[in-house]
Parts: C-alpha cells; sequence; structure tokens
C-alpha cells in the first residue's frame, strides 16, 4: 500500500472514530530525509482523497500539491525532527481524552496493564495557543520520550514508526479514557501497585521483549 492510501485510509478511519470533527486534525508520514507527507488545512478528514495530501519540507514550505499547509505542520515538524524512530504523526481531539486534558490531567498513574505498555507516559503540555510556535515549544519537556501526549485544552497528539501504529496509540488513548471515565462514575479507579509494575515491566522484556525508555515508564 502506497503512503498516500495509507495515510488516506487513516484520515478515514479517525473521522469514523469520531476522533475528529468537521476539519479538526492533522496526520502525516515522513517521505525521506527531506520531506513529508500531511493532511492539508480545512479539509474534514472524512472526506480525504489521495491527491488532497500535501508533500511539505522541515520547515514547513509547500513542495507539492494544492491545499494550504496548516498552522499545526509545526507539531508534526517538530517530532520529526526530534526523533528519528517517529516515521507517523496523528493529532485529534477525541472527545474523552480531550476531556482529561481540559481538566488539566495527564495519564501518569499505573491504572491499565496494557496501557503501561503500549503507550506509557500519557504526559499533558500545558496550554499554548494554536498556530503559535508555542504549541510546539509545550511538547519539548516530553518529545523524547513519549509516544502519546494531551494538549491542556486542546487534543492529543499521537507517533508511531507507521501511520497504523500513530492510529492504535490513538485508539488506545481514547478507549483507556472512556473507561477511567466510566470508572471515575463507579467512585474511583485503584492504581496498581509498583511492585505489580515492576513485574508488569520484567515480564514484557522477558518474554516479549518490549523495551521501554527508563523515561518513559509509569509508576516510577
Ligand atoms: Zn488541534
Amino acid at each position: 500500500m502506497s503512503l498516500r492510501s495509507d495515510l488516506t485510509k487513516y484520515c478515514r478511519k479517525v473521522y469514523d472514530k469520531g476522533f475528529v470533527s468537521a476539519y479538526d486534525g492533522n496526520l502525516s508520514v515522513r517521505i525521506d530525509e527531506k520531506k513529508i507527507l500531511i493532511t492539508p488545512s480545512g479539509k474534514c478528514k472524512g472526506e480525504i482523497e489521495e491527491n488532497d495530501l500535501l508533500e511539505i519540507d522541515y520547515d514547513g514550505n509547500l513542495i507539492n500539491g494544492l491545499g494550504k499547509v496548516s498552522t499545526e505542520a509545526k507539531i508534526h515538524l517538530l517530532a520529526y525532527k526530534k526523533r528519528k524512530d517517529i516515521d507517523a504523526v496523528i493529532h485529534c481531539h477525541p472527545i474523552y481524552a480531550t476531556a482529561f486534558a481540559t481538566a488539566g490531567e495527564g495519564f501518569i498513574k499505573p491504572v491499565f496493564p496494557e496501557v503501561i505498555l503500549s503507550l506509557g507516559k500519557v504526559p499533558l503540555c500545558r496550554y499554548a495557543t494554536p498556530s503559535t510556535d508555542a504549541l510546539p515549544d509545550s511538547m519539548l519537556p516530553y518529545i523524547d520520550f513519549s509516544w502519546a501526549m494531551l494538549f491542556e485544552n486542546h487534543g492529543a497528539i499521537t507517533f508511531g514508526k507507521c501511520i497504523k501504529g500513530a492510529y492504535f496509540r490513538m485508539e488506545k488513548l481514547e478507549h483507556s479514557a472512556h473507561t477511567l471515565f466510566a470508572a471515575r462514575q463507579l467512585g474511583r479507579e485503584k492504581t496498581i501497585p509498583l511492585n505489580k509494575v515492576r513485574e508488569l515491566y520484567s515480564i514484557a522484556e522477558s518474554t516479549y521483549g518490549i523495551k521501554i525508555d527508563e523515561r518513559n515508564k509509569v509508576g516510577y
């Protein structure tokens, strides 16, 4: 599958899942060391066609395509410049994850074992005005080790080695935010004890070969 058709497929998916409304959100993939492929400004993700996608350079200049470059391209570019292991970025406004971001809460407590392994810490980036440099700057304290982040009063961003990986992190993030919301309706969430979190990490490493950056470990 080509990068264009793959990216288009996941644009439709984030819209169908309700992770974005109207013209919200942006998705991109790294093409090579000179270009990235990204959704244009002002287009509904549910209606994106392969030809709508733009090729831009790492300074955000349009290289190929007819649309307008989104002001939020900056958050994608920051991720690609800072991390060689990131080849796909998704920014959305999923309801439950954004609700936690609006309440001023990131996901850094050990609550769900699978989330600890697949997402790690999901920090809350302090509020910044969209389209300004303050938004990518707000990611700087966490970008070296995080695979998912929340933007205060705004939304969420996930990263992947491919677009499918970034998409599944977004889906997992929203699913866990929804579940945590439901747990709080029942009273409160119980966190996993630290010794059990350590056990989880050691099983992940010895059995599944999952190596997690020390800085992204939950519960430490
Ligand atoms: Zn946004």
